[in-house]
């Protein structure tokens, strides 16, 4: 059997590496010039760098098994160090309750526990709707630590109010329920670990991107070939399969696994889809990533992974530092810009984000000025899929549609519109492939349902 792959990324190396492994013709077609998607690490001109912090958990031993024996992966185990600078302070990141409150000054403290207990009366009277992030973490947090991070942070991440994002972000995200888990948590840890608050985690040595290399040998070594610079212009049904266009040719195939945005997927399909599909596939929106890498002169001293900044006067919603992961990594600094493609900060220069960036990067003790030695700007178009209001309807909509179309299947973050981790794009392209060939189905496998998706 021949298989066409939509997408070089953790899901569509996966699947590739595993339909390879088992005798099939493999091609997987990549738009960018190296493989890895959001989990690669970008090497150019002297740089890498991941794409963001990168951590490699998994519940899985199979997956982690899996991930350990790839050709040349020397797998790192750390101890997270993360924080959140509020009010000029660090906070611990997960929060935990005696931080908060040992860290907060005294009247906003006390503030953030009246708005609690006077969000728990009205609550008996006029409960909140539940559907939206507003409501759902009102309701549980109080507007005290509501107004003061929960509601700016995720404003700066996903550029819509709190109010039109759907509750499903909170519930996947927000893995503690609430002010009273928080201080239960505190008083009486519970034995379950759930996946945010993980302490230990995986990093491979020489960057995340690693693990996609390790993937990518193993299916050029076995036959397999990836086609990079590749975007696909349309998706044609043949009598007996597939035939993938491209500006350069076209290819025949039997069976397509597409693991790109959901919503350039459904344009490639042309007519297969119903029109209702289209306008659904087109409701469906992602969020963008700006990554600004500074390299620096001299060690950087904080210990953290990452550093989340919610307040406005950085751009950056995020920092992480290299070497914290990795002690072989340069000195470096890769700072993270939440954005809508084409906006004014996806459209800002290297020397525009530098300028904005450096008096935060003092302000909050992380390097100098002087240090700085050299910069590199990576932008992604799909970074996060925007889990608005209407989300979830839309995305029922399209999957049900893909799914009723036969000889393809669809996988991965962006071909499930899913916030999902590296782990889980590994074990969805494998059932892909084991979808193809006709063993298992990626829908019976994963619960959909289940609230431990979120990580980065
Ligand atoms: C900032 C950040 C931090 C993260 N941190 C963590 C973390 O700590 N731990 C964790 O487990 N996960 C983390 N993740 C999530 C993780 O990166 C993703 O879940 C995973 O890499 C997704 O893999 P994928 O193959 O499903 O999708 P992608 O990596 O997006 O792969 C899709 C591929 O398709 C290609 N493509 C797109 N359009 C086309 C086209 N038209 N034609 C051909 N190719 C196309 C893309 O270039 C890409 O290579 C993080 C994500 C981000 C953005």
């Amino acid at each position: 059997m021949k298989v066409a792959v939509l997408g070089a990324g953790l899901a569509g190396l996966s699947a590739a590496e595993q339909l390879v492994r088992r005798g099939h013709e493999v091609v997987v077609l990549e738009k960018e010039p190296s493989h890895g998607g959001l989990a690669a690490t970008v090497k150019r001109d002297g740089f890498e760098y991941d794409l963001g912090p990168h951590r490699f958990h998994t519940s899985n031993n199979e997956i982690l098994d899996f991930v350990k024996g790839l050709p040349g992966i020397d797998l790192l185990e750390l101890n997270r160090v993360s924080r959140i600078r509020l009010l000029d302070r660090y906070f611990d990141y997960p929060l935990a309750f005696d931080n908060v409150l040992s860290t907060m000054p005294l009247h906003r403290g006390t503030g953030m526990m009246l708005s609690f207990f006077a969000e728990k009366i009205r609550g008996f009277f006029a409960p909140r709707e539940q559907e939206s992030f507003e409501g759902w973490v009102l309701s549980r947090f109080g507007r005290g630590l509501y107004d003061l991070y929960l509601a700016p942070y995720n404003k700066k991440l996903w550029g819509i109010e709190p109010s039109q994002l759907s509750a499903d972000w909170a519930s996947q995200r927000i893995t503690v329920p609430g002010l009273a888990g928080l201080i239960k948590e505190t008083i009486a840890p519970s034995k379950e670990t759930v996946r945010s608050l993980v302490s230990t985690f995986h990093y491979p040595r020489g960057g995340v991107g690693e693990i996609c290399r390790g993937f990518a040998s193993g299916i050029t070594e076995t036959g397999g070939s990836i086609l990079f610079s590749t975007e696909p212009t349309g998706i044609g049904k043949t009598e007996n399969g597939w035939c993938i266009y491209t500006a350069q040719s076209h290819i025949m195939c039997d069976k397509v696994i597409n693991t790109i945005p959901v919503n350039c997927y459904t344009k490639l399909l042309g007519d297969l889809l119903p029109e209702k599909v289209y306008q659904a596939a087109s409701q469906l929106k992602f969020r963008a990533l700006v990554f600004l890498t500074v390299l620096l002169d001299g060690d950087i001293e904080p210990l953290d992974h990452w550093i989340y900044t919610s307040e406005d006067r950085y751009l950056f919603n995020r920092l992480s530092i290299s070497k914290n992961f990795d002690p072989d990594a340069p000195s470096q600094v890769v700072f993270e810009y939440s954005c809508q493609e084409g906006d004014d900060i996806w459209n800002m220069s290297k020397e525009e984000l530098l300028r904005t960036t450096i008096p935060g990067a003092e302000h909050l003790g992380i390097f100098a000025a002087d240090k700085v030695l050299d910069s590199d700007i990576s932008r992604r178009a799909h970074a996060y899929p925007i889990y608005d209001l209407h989300y979830a309807g839309n995305t029922a909509t399209v999957l049900d549609a893909l799914e009723d179309i036969s000889g393809s299947v669809t996988c991965g973050r962006q071909g499930l519109f899913r916030y999902n981790n590296m782990d889980h794009s590994i074990e969805m392209g494998k059932f892909a492939a084991l979808e193809i060939l006709g063993e298992a189905s990626v829908k019976d496998h994963f619960n959909w349902d289940e609230n431990t998706w979120a990580d980065g």
